[in-house]
């Protein structure tokens, strides 16, 4: 569903990510994790449009995409972001935010799409009338998934979407996530720096470091200490 072959992002003359290749297949859940800094999040913004500075190649089901903005690979491919707070507009009601990704793809049923949205992510239809400050952190989370998911993607980009919540909403969260992952067979690219969660919700998982991917290994080999490189064997002793 997603390919990815010798991705380069370089920030002047910091090579942020140095050649990272993987191929995710449909309905599949994909980690990646590594320290701060090593180059996670460009990744994600990369392969979410928001840095079309880039070198490799990049396959959506097969079709590849050019660095020029592409409005149809951009619907199918959603990301969320950690901080669901800075991604919501603090003066847009929850109804307004949750629209306008249907008016920019030109879906019709706007109201009756958005009333879905929100069920499928169970939170109450009379949340559309409020802010972003009127809500939980948790059902903030909740209001930027399904804005993600609104416009029909198959892909979803999670960057590290639990770790600013507090951990009993972090289940919740993530539960929720593997349920429409489920639910709508999606395919997950998530980013994070905690195994337990990323183990949680991802099939297979690469091991960043420095901008390169050192090893790829499945969940239950970490789980299992089935690892080889050196800078895993540390992460898994970390946080597992
Ligand atoms: P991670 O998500 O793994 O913590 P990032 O992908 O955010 O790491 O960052 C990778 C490296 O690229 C870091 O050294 C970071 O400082 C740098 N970086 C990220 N974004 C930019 C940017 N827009 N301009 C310059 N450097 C950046
Ligand atoms: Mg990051």
């Amino acid at each position: 569903m997603l390919d990815v072959e010798d991705l380069r992002i370089r920030f002047g003359t910091l090579e942020a990510v140095r050649g990272a290749s993987f191929a995710i297949a449909e309905g599949e859940s994909f980690g990646l994790v590594g320290e701060s800094g090593s180059g996670k999040s460009t990744i994600l913004r990369a392969l979410a449009g928001l840095n079309r500075d880039w070198d490799g190649t990049v396959r959506l089901a097969g079709e590849p995409l050019g660095r020029l903005r592409d409005r149809a690979f951009f619907r199918r491919v959603q990301m969320v972001f950690q901080d669901p707070y800075g991604s919501l507009h603090p003066r847009q009601t929850i109804d307004r935010i949750l629209a306008e990704p249907l008016i920019v793809h030109g879906f019709g049923d706007i109201d009756a799409r958005i009333c879905r949205a929100l069920e499928e992510v169970s939170l109450p239809a009379a949340m559309r009338f409020r802010y972003p400050h009127q809500l939980s952190g948790g059902q903030r989370q909740r209001v930027a998934i399904a804005r993600a998911l609104i416009s029909e993607p198959e892909v979803l980009l999670l960057d590290e979407p639990t770790s600013a919540l507090d951990v009993s909403v972090q289940a919740e969260v993530l539960n929720l996530l593997t349920d429409l992952r489920r639910a709508r067979g999606l395919t997950y690219l998530m980013v994070g720096h905690n195994l337990a969660v990323v183990t949680h919700l991802c099939e297979r998982i690469a091991v960043m470091s420095h901008g390169e991917i050192v090893e790829t290994v499945t969940a239950e080999d970490l789980r299992q200490g089935r690892v080889q490189h050196p800078h895993t064997v540390e992460l898994r002793a970390l946080s597992l």
